[in-house]
């Protein structure tokens, strides 16, 4: 960073603060400046402007895996009640019925092993 642009950072960095913004712990993984968090709750670089902080972004990645993990989950279970009651009440044989309820519980399995990975590493 040449002397100018530090100048220009410092002044950026005055301005900021002066509008209410806040300082950070966090750096801007490009110019290695503090982040600052304006009144509007948006996360600028004195240098870069707005900056997406990687942290939010994998937990709104994380939300989005979580609603469809929940949501497949829901479906198999509407599909296996389904199976179920039509055998109760004699539309199925348990016996035609079996393979498609062990790949159902199969998958049910699955999403709640990935759902649950998830959870714990999440932890940390
Ligand atoms: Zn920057």
């Amino acid at each position: 960073m040449s002397a100018y642009d530090k100048q220009k950072a410092l002044k950026r960095m005055a301005e900021l603060l002066r509008s209410g913004a806040v300082m950070l712990e966090e750096t801007c993984p490009v110019c290695g400046l503090p982040l600052f968090k304006l009144k509007s709750g948006e996360i600028v670089c004195p240098v870069h402007g707005p900056v997406k902080v990687v942290g939010s972004e994998a937990e709104a990645i994380s939300a989005v895996t979580e609603s469809v993990l929940s949501t497949l989950e829901k479906i198999i279970t509407q599909k296996l009640s389904r199976i179920v009651n039509e055998i109760i009440q004699g539309d199925k044989d348990l016996l035609d019925t079996v393979k498609e309820l062990q790949e159902l519980l199969d998958l049910m399995e699955k999403v709640r092993k990935v759902k649950s990975l998830r959870t714990t590493s999440q932890r940390k």
